[in-house]
């Protein structure tokens, strides 16, 4: 078969500027495009002189028209301080980008995989979380924008390929972390390294004994390209790091690899910040042959090795 010529929505950011290495590596044409709202040029300047990668800039509310073959639709900011600083623009875009992006995989008949997220599961109260349960999901708080986006492009792709026979693939990405978060991306595990990098305080939201898993970016794109590349799955797949820990276990490892004076300080818990998660992967397991490989503690080294660098070019 020729050369695979595939779509990369939101490709300029952590994940995305990740999965456009691999997908360069596989020997795929790669098409990036991004609006650079969270995302940013240097995540792909490597990749800028190679004639199999082009760069565009384009906003997924809008509609576009390309020949490809595959689309990761990933465009949509991740972090709860950028989705909740134009909400009703973070509802646009999960949501009319669904639209946009499935209009053209109708069109040019191709497979297309949306990047959707382990927050379609809310305030879970079953735990860990397969992909059957349906979650517990405020409507109308301040990360429903984000949600709500979340679990109607979803259905979206659901009913694409029910009324269409789009070949689709979803998959519920659970918090992931790596070098190219942005410094002041605002999730947890960059603010915690940025913030014991500089001997500032920690700042633990709540009393920390909430819990995350999580999972190390080149994991996580293994797990997304094998989805992508495997026939005969249709419905939501979980990909993520089962290991869950507590925000103030997190802290604590943060300064134990960093060597930092900083210290642990409380800040107000923001609303409808999920009390658990961790992922249940028996199907990744099953259906993709896939598991995760890094440790919490291997994957925060290297992340703190890339924003030592990303701190000093400051
Ligand atoms: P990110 O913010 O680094 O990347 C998002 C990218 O999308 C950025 O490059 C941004 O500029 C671009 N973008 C945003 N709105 C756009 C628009 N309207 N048009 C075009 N481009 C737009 O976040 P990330 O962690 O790389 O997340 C990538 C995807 O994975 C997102 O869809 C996110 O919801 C999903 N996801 C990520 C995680 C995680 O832990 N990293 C967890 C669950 C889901
Ligand atoms: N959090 C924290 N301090 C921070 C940033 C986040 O304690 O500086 C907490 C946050 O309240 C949540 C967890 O860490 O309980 C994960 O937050 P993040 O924004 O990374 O992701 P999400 O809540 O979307 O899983």
């Amino acid at each position: 078969m020729s050369r695979k010529r595939v779509l990369v929505t939101g490709g300029a950011g952590f994940l995305g500027s990740h999965l456009c290495d691999r997908l360069i590596q596989a020997g795929a044409d790669v098409i990036c495009l991004d609006n650079f709202f969270t995302g940013c040029k240097s995540n792909v300047d490597h990749l800028l002189g190679n004639p199999r990668f082009e760069l565009i800039r384009h906003d997924v509310v809008h509609p576009i028209l390309l020949e490809v073959d595959q689309i990761y639709n990933l465009a949509c900011p991740a972090s709860p301080v950028h989705y909740q600083f134009n909400p009703v623009k973070t509802i646009k875009t999960s949501v009319m980008g669904a639209i946009n992006m499935l209009g053209l995989a109708k069109r040019v008949r191709a497979r297309i995989l949306q990047a959707s997220t382990s927050e379609v599961y809310g305030d879970p109260n079953v735990h860990p979380q397969p992909e059957s349960y349906w979650g517990h999901v405020n409507p109308i708080g301040i990360r429903s924008c984000y949600d709500e986006g979340k679990r109607v492009a979803e259905t979206l792709m659901m009913d694409y390929h029910r009324q269409n026979k789009v070949d689709i693939r979803i998959v519920r990405i659970f918090n992931t972390y790596g070098p190219r978060m942005a410094i002041n991306d605002g999730r947890v595990v960059s603010n915690f390294i940025v913030q014991a990098l500089r001997n500032q305080d920690i700042t633990v939201y709540g009393e920390g004994s909430q819990t995350r898993s999580f999972c190390y970016v080149s994991d996580l794109i293994d797990g997304i390209f094998r989805l992508m590349n495997t026939d005969g799955i249709t419905g939501p797949v979980n990909i993520g790091n089962p290991g869950e820990f507590t925000i103030r276990e997190l802290a604590e490892v943060v300064i134990d690899l960093t060597g930092s004076r900083s210290q642990i300080v409380q800040r107000a818990l923001p609303q409808d910040d999920p009390v658990q998660r961790q992922p249940n992967i028996a199907q990744a397991r099953a259906v993709l042959g896939w598991e995760p490989k890094v440790t919490l503690r291997e994957g925060l080294r290297s992340t703190i090795g890339y924003f030592e660098k990303a701190l000093a070019a400051e």
